[in-house]
């Protein structure tokens, strides 16, 4: 079955305007295993779509030669509403100007209601209950009211997610390598070959995301979310695949040849993951060890002012090294006007902002550390 494109509309909620999700899918509608991929959910992101394009290059090719054995659907741009935000020549994709919410928050955390629609159907099986938690969802996710286009929007990408093996949810950062934030452990060293196979340099397991609901954890905890939910261990609900947060670098690293490659990348995924037939050849040696969200460290800034990095990224740092000053330039004295931020940790720098201009208590930096730090118990990943 060739590849076929379709058009999700959103409800019209301004008169005169429509807003519509285009959509790509190859092989047979509820084929397993199923795997959804979407990018610039922050609109202004464009490592995402320039991947997803490469990758439907390759995706004809198998389609073509018949070798598309699950369902693939592909969402390149996931955000029409933050795509048009353009405000007197800046363009505005992170947070939605009506609500000022982040665009990668407050996705429905539908557990609750999908263990109550369940109720004691589940049975002994975690593989005979997959079916069962994927219908109650989508029951769930067709009755939740939405008031916003932004609401409309949410709902949309969820009902073409929820039921999938595999989710991928392609974001950048400022001045990164390739990371990745999975939702969940899966186990059967499932992230390892994810991240290995992507060439991930830091690659963390989120803790439970309640709070924030970004897209990747409210359908990939799904499964927690359930399991918290009915309390009953007899009757297992386990994440049957994969759900997860793929940083694809800077926003700045927008490039054919690097986009191809990490297209390359997940198509060979794919293939180990039965979704493609075709030998995906030997897997990467890992550049990074899954590690809980509590082993990512984050700097912020002491006060406004222009950040000045000491050290590059991938730099391996001490705790206490300096890896920036923010440096105000209206106090006279040369040194009273820098502030150094110092590592708090041990651990390689992944990450640092894409822009010079530090605002008060701003997330600034990342390290990634090598192992669980203590000041980073109960504390979220979420700096919007
Ligand atoms: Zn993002």
């Amino acid at each position: 079955m060739p590849r076929s494109i379709q058009t999700v509309s959103l409800p019209v909620v301004v008169q005169g305007t429509e807003r519509s999700l285009q959509v790509f899918r190859y092989g047979e509608a509820g084929a397993r295993p199923k795997i959804y991929i979407q990018g610039a959910l922050h609109a202004g992101e464009m490592p995402g779509p320039l991947v997803i394009h490469h990758l439907t290059r390759l995706l004809d090719e198998m389609d073509a030669a018949g070798r598309i054995r699950g369902e693939i659907v592909l969402v390149p741009f996931a955000n029409p509403i933050g795509f048009a935000q353009d405000l007197s020549g800046t363009h505005y994709g992170r947070f939605d100007q009506a609500s000022r919410e982040n665009y990668n928050r407050g996705f429905p955390w539908i557990g609750a209601e999908v263990a109550a629609l369940i109720g004691d159907r589940l049975t002994t099986d975690a593989t005979a209950n997959v079916p069962l938690v994927r219908a109650a969802a989508h029951k769930v996710l067709e009755h939740i009211p939405a008031r916003t286009e932004f609401d409309h929007l949410r709902l949309a990408l969820m009902r073409m997610a929820i039921d999938a093996d595999y989710c991928f949810d392609l974001h950048c950062a400022g001045e990164a390598p390739l990371y990745i934030y999975c939702d969940d452990d899966p186990g059967e060293e499932r992230i390892a070959e994810f991240a290995a196979q992507l060439g991930s340099e830091a690659t963390f397991i989120h803790a439970y995301m309640e709070d924030g609901r970004p897209f990747s954890s409210a359908v990939g905890q799904l499964w927690l979310q359930v399991a918290r939910a009915l309390d009953d261990s007899g009757k297992p609900v386990r994440q049957p695949g994969l759900s997860g947060t793929v940083e694809l670098r800077g926003s700045r690293d927008v490039d054919d040849a690097v986009s191809a490659a990490d297209a390359l990348n997940l198509l060979r995924y794919m293939m180990r993951r039965g979704i493609v037939t075709g030998d995906p050849g030997p897997l990467p040696e890992a550049k990074s060890a899954p590690m809980p969200i509590t082993a990512c460290d984050h700097g912020y800034a002491p006060c406004t002012g222009i950040i000045v990095y000491s050290v590059p990224v991938g730099a391996r740092l001490r705790q206490g090294q300096e890896v920036c000053c923010i440096v105000d330039p209206g106090i006279a004295d040369f040194e009273a006007a820098r502030f150094p931020v110092l590592a708090g940790c041990d651990g390689v720098l992944f990450d640092r902002a894409g822009d010079r201009l530090a605002r008060a208590g701003e997330q600034i930096f990342r390290i990634a550390a090598e192992e669980p730090l203590a000041h980073r118990i109960g504390k979220t990943a979420l700096d919007d």
